[in-house]
């Protein structure tokens, strides 16, 4: 039972957000309370930032920017449904 006529919180929000860039509005953040797909996706966000985070600590970034790709890229996908 989902609600499609609710869009979706901006990945680029989630990720700014998961930076500590910027807050979630009170909109965004009640409907990613209720939403499986964002949920989701902020937590995969959260993820791959802590495995930039030790990569760049390790100063192995092109390790893991791959993975930050992947999330982007998941996103997008997300974006498109
Ligand atoms: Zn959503």
């Amino acid at each position: 039972m989902r609600n499609d006529t609710t869009p979706h919180v901006e990945p680029l929000v989630l990720w700014q957000n998961a930076c500590g860039g910027s807050d979630l509005s009170r909109r965004d953040y009640q409907h990613l309370i209720a939403c499986t797909d964002c949920e989701t996706l902020a937590g995969e966000i959260t993820d791959a930032l802590d495995d930039i985070e030790k990569a760049l600590t390790a100063g192995a970034f092109t390790l893991t920017l791959p993975k930050a790709v992947q999330v982007l890229a998941h996103a997008a996908k997300i974006i498109a449904n």
